[in-house]
């Protein structure tokens, strides 16, 4: 039973002033493991002070200095993969694959950041002007649970390679893998006040910071909700706002696709991270002329995936992060029944012969429409949907028939035909046969997905003001 009670204030380990404890929970037992201490507004000010104190000195630094501090911080990251992939899959429940990627991301985006920054031009010549790029200020930098460690690094890394200071407020359900990360960036040794970690509600701590007038800026990923209640409170002191939000990503499944070659993909990209993934491919578009036959492949595909104890290195799907979450995923399969969606695979209640544990069977329905609610509405959870369509303009109206916009995926054969879909699906980023993530690329979402992009020079554009010098 582990019990963290420091949060992390001008280089210090300090106690915070908020007293209330918070329960962290093994997904994978449903038991108590651990309690962290929540720190309140109060402690969100003393952060934001130290990060405005360090803020002048940080911003001044050279590039040489920058890229320095941030190596630091990548081998101190990286030194601990170890020990945050046990914190992952304990606290967290990633299942064994997923949480290695999940604790190698964290060093690999910070050396991503350091390549972004030495590609960057931070002063640019436009006629008569001078344009500098000028670090914002103090940036608040708020996360959720599915990935904890990655979301905290890469927003990190790229504000401080932007020269900015920062105010992290990690998820609370996160609390151990935060531990284990917040030595490994205490250890890199940066000037006190330049980072600064405080545990705490979203609601307390993370409003503290959203209404703050010394924080410029909100890098936030998390649900569209708070994300835009995000960008109501940061309007009182113009705060600038990126946020990375849900998604409802279609899988479009073309009519000359090779089903048993692309199921593994189409699988893969609807059961990413257990179902709890923003990207993740939940709406699977299918020609009708071959739904049968892809619901057959589909079938088989599902009932060689394991779910259970993340531990097993045969696990494909862990359990959701909370009773709350387990709750919910389970709501949304009653509902897709009482809508008239056919149960292709899976169904309420945990898959068999597992008897606790926040585990969810791997859920497909078939013959859905795009107007029911499992097709419109975030499930986060391994709850696909396979909606049929007519022919090319019907897959692609369908695809663009939603209130998000962060990914999509085409598969089919003819690759001319797969890029001319791909450029009419409105999304921040269309994968065409492939999984891949290019990290200099920029990442983020259309409509109710996002505001801004993260990744590469497009992410630390974000963290900066152009500033007009004419002499
Ligand atoms: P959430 O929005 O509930 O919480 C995210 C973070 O915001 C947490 O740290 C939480 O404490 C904080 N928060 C909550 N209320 C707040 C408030 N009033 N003011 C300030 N901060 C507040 O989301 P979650 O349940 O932790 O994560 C799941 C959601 O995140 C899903 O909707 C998913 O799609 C989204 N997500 C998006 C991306 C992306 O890159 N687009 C990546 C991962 C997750």
């Amino acid at each position: 039973m582990q019990r963290i009670e420091h949060i992390y204030i001008n280089g210090e380990f300090v106690l915070p002033h908020g007293e209330e404890w918070f329960d962290l929970h093994n997904p994978s037992t449903e038991d108590v493991i651990g309690q962290v201490r929540l720190g309140d507004a109060l402690d969100a000010q003393h952060a934001i002070a130290a990060a405005k104190a360090a803020f002048p000195g940080w911003s001044r630094t050279t590039l040489d200095e920058r890229i320095a501090a941030l190596q630091r911080l990548h081998h101190a990251v990286a030194a601990r993969e170890e020990e945050l992939l046990q914190a992952i899959i304990l606290e967290y429940g990633a299942p064994a694959v997923r949480g290695r990627w999940m604790a190698t991301y964290p060093a690999d985006v910070i050396a991503q950041a350091i390549d972004a920054l030495q590609a960057f031009d931070f002063e640019e010549q436009v006629g008569m002007a001078k344009v500098i790029l000028t670090p914002v200020g103090v940036a608040g930098l708020i996360t959720p649970w599915n990935s904890n460690a990655g979301f905290i690094c890469n927003k990190l890394a790229t504000a401080l390679a932007a020269g900015c200071t920062a105010v992290i407020k990690p998820s609370e359900m996160s609390a151990l893998q935060t531990q284990v990360l917040l030595g490994a960036l205490h250890e890199a040794g940066l000037p006190p006040g330049v980072f600064n970690i405080v545990n705490g509600r979203g609601d307390v701590v993370g409003e503290a910071i959203a209404r703050h007038r010394d924080v410029a800026k909100i890098s936030f990923t998390g649900s569209s909700a708070v994300g835009q209640h995000l960008l109501r409170t940061g309007a009182d002191t113009l705060k600038r706002v990126t946020l990375e939000l849900g998604g409802k990503s279609p899988t479009v499944v073309l009519d000359d696709a090779d089903f048993p070659a692309i199921m593994p993909l189409v699988l893969q990209a609807g059961f990413l991270n257990s179902g709890q993934a923003c990207i993740a491919g939940t709406r699977i578009l299918v020609p009708r002329s071959r739904l049968a036959e892809f619901e057959a492949v589909a079938k088989a595909g599902v009932s060689r995936i394991q779910s259970g104890d993340p531990r097993d290195p045969a696990t494909d799907i862990g359990p959701m992060v909370s009773q709350k979450q387990w709750e919910r995923v389970q709501g949304y399969i009653r509902i897709g029944q009482e809508e008239g969606a056919r149960l292709l695979v899976g169904g309420e209640g945990r898959p068999q012969g597992l008897h606790a544990g926040w585990f969810v069977q791997p859920t497909i329905f078939t013959d859905a429409n795009n107007r029911m609610r499992i097709a419109r509405e975030e499930i986060f959870g391994p709850v696909l949907t396979i909606i049929p369509y007519e022919d090319d303009a019907e897959a692609i109206r369908i695809a663009n028939d939603t209130d998000y916009g962060l990914s999509a995926l085409v598969l089919g054969k003819d690759l001319e035909r797969c890029g001319s879909i791909a450029r009419q699906i409105d999304s921040g980023r269309v994968l065409i046969n492939t999984l891949a993530h290019e990290p200099r690329a920029p990442f983020g979402g259309f409509k109710r997905s996002g505001l801004g992009r993260e990744m590469g020079k497009w992410g630390m554009n974000a963290y900066l003001e152009p500033k007009t010098l004419i002499a």
